[in-house]
């Protein structure tokens, strides 16, 4: 019998490939969707808010409104001017709470930098919150008890979900700390039962020997935000590899001069890891997903 090197072992990771588990997952609340029409004779509709000209962000927005119309939800998108005041957008998101028409509103993040992100959070309506950021939301899920989903952290555990992927007592090492990420993601896999119960260490940019902890992690989330940062070294053999990283980088032999790489070495990943997910492809869709089913969530809560 041929003997398997070490390192070798993985040689072909298999991908989990978030687009095509969207696409279920997008199937079944498009379902769930009309049913709640046919029931209530009421849309679901979400309104998604942008200040400003962020080329991301718009590919962002145009990818939601796309992904809504498909699922059957109603969208309205508030495009800004990137000199809108943080009053004016105070204004238009209390105008929105009081739109009973709106189940959900969402202001697309990064926010030109004179207006206070937290301060607009704070003010949406926590009932309407369906990207789970405000302190309400974040709180309810560090009590155990969420309300929404946040929706990246939210598609990850999706994503494990349809493959199979248990938690229970396995030690996830995420590298990164954000509030859209790194952190509600650590409160999603401590959360009690299936999918949960995972043992979890965040490391950020003033951890200590970050290689030797990420050699522990079973599963291996990488929410940093810089290219190729995680290299085949830092991954344990058959290790899940969760890249959520979305970093441009040059590439002069493409029409558009970038191409889109993760936070992990995809190539160097793949001969060490079980399962990978790619970039794009891999978290991007799932993250929306879950936004649809928040929006719908909302909907039903709010008919109460
Ligand atoms: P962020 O900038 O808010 O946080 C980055 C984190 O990485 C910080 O906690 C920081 O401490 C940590 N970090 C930075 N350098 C490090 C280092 N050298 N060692 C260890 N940790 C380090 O970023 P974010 O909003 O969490 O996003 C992270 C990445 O994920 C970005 O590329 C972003 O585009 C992507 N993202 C993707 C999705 C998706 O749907 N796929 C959603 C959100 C964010």
């Amino acid at each position: 019998m041929e003997q398997v090197q070490e390192g070798e072992k993985y040689m072909n990771a298999q991908i989990l490939d978030g687009k095509k588990t969207a696409l279920k997952v997008r199937e079944e609340i498009k379902d769930e969707v009309a049913l709640f029409e046919q029931q209530n004779g009421k849309k679901v509709k979400l309104c998604v808010v942008i200040v400003g000209d962020n080329s991301a962000s718009k590919v962002y927005v145009r990818n939601k409104r796309i992904a809504c119309e498909k699922a059957g939800i109603e969208s309205q998108i508030v495009e800004l001017a990137v000199e809108t005041s943080q009053s004016e957008l105070i204004s238009l998101i209390e105008k929105l709470n009081n739109d009973n028409s709106v189940n959900g509103i969402l202001v697309q993040l990064p926010l030109p930098g004179h207006i206070d992100e937290d301060a607009i959070i704070e003010v949406i309506n926590p009932e309407k919150d369906v990207d789970a950021f405000h302190p309400f939301n974040t709180g309810m899920l560090l009590s155990g008890n969420p309300a929404f989903e946040p929706c990246t952290p939210g598609g990850i555990i999706e994503l494990l979900k349809y493959e199979g992927i248990e938690t229970s007592g396995k030690h996830v090492v995420i590298i990164g700390r954000s509030n859209i990420v790194g952190k509600p993601l650590a409160a999603l896999l401590l959360l009690k039962g299936s999918f949960g119960d995972a043992t979890v260490t965040v490391c950020h940019s003033r951890t200590k020997n970050l290689k030797d902890i990420t050699l522990m992690a079973d599963i291996l989330v990488a929410a940093i935000g810089r290219a190729n940062f995680v290299s085949q070294d830092m991954i344990k053999d058959g290790a899940v590899v969760i890249d959520v990283g979305i970093n441009r980088v040059d590439d002069p032999t493409l029409e558009k001069g970038y191409k889109l790489v993760g936070d992990v070495n995809y190539e160097e990943a793949l001969t060490k890891a079980s399962f990978i997910t790619p970039v794009p492809g891999g978290v991007g869709p799932m993250t929306i997903a879950i936004l649809l089913r928040n929006a719908l969530t909302a909907a039903k809560r709010q008919l109460k």
